[in-house]
């Protein structure tokens, strides 16, 4: 089984990623606690006025590479390897790829081993690419055909109003993905 799934948020913690940075480079500015994180892109939980230095901080080099990995994901993703199935990290990397591409590879070397870099697929249109399961915590994912996985969303505080989709974290995903 082709199971897609998606590197930041259900594996690379970009959420504490991104407010350990905020709070240590701006740490006199507002900030969103991960449990009041409400829209599905973080710079729109901020105030429009603070856009540029949101931005500033996913843009910077290494921020990517130094995203923690989520608790419980590098041990479900071999495990699921393990169990035979085909997996494959499906993700869509910023318009502004210079630094984002090439670290969300050097990511996955630096927490698994450089031959699992060969189960990445990047792509901005997730539709097009075929699989079982999508795994991913984006509440609604679109592009230009009707894809064939199921969307099964990574549980997070942004995603919550999503009602018909199964949703799982890596503590409760063996009951939630049976083969
Ligand atoms: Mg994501």
């Amino acid at each position: 089984m082709i199971i897609l799934v998606d590197q930041d948020g259900p594996l690379a913690d970009f959420e504490k990623g991104f407010l350990d940075a905020w709070r240590t480079q701006f740490p006199n500015e507002h900030f969103v606690p991960l449990h009041q994180r409400r829209t599905f892109y973080v710079r729109d939980d901020y105030p429009k006025e603070l856009r540029d230095k949101v931005e500033s901080i996913y843009f910077a080099p290494r921020f990517y590479l130094n995203l923690p990995p989520v608790n419980g994901s590098l041990e479900a993703l071999k495990m699921l390897v393990e169990l035979g199935h085909d997996v494959r990290i499906c993700t869509s990397p910023l318009s502004r790829y210079e630094n984002c591409v090439l670290e969300k590879y050097q990511w996955v070397e630096k927490h698994f081993d450089r031959d699992f870099t060969k189960r990445i697929v990047l792509s901005k249109d997730k539709t097009i690419i075929r699989g079982k399961l999508l795994i991913d915590d984006k509440p609604v994912i679109e592009g230009g055909e009707t894809a064939e996985w199921e969307h099964i969303l990574y549980d997070c505080s942004y995603n919550q109003e999503v009602g018909n989709k199964k949703r799982l974290t890596w503590a409760n995903w063996k009951d939630v993905l049976v083969f």
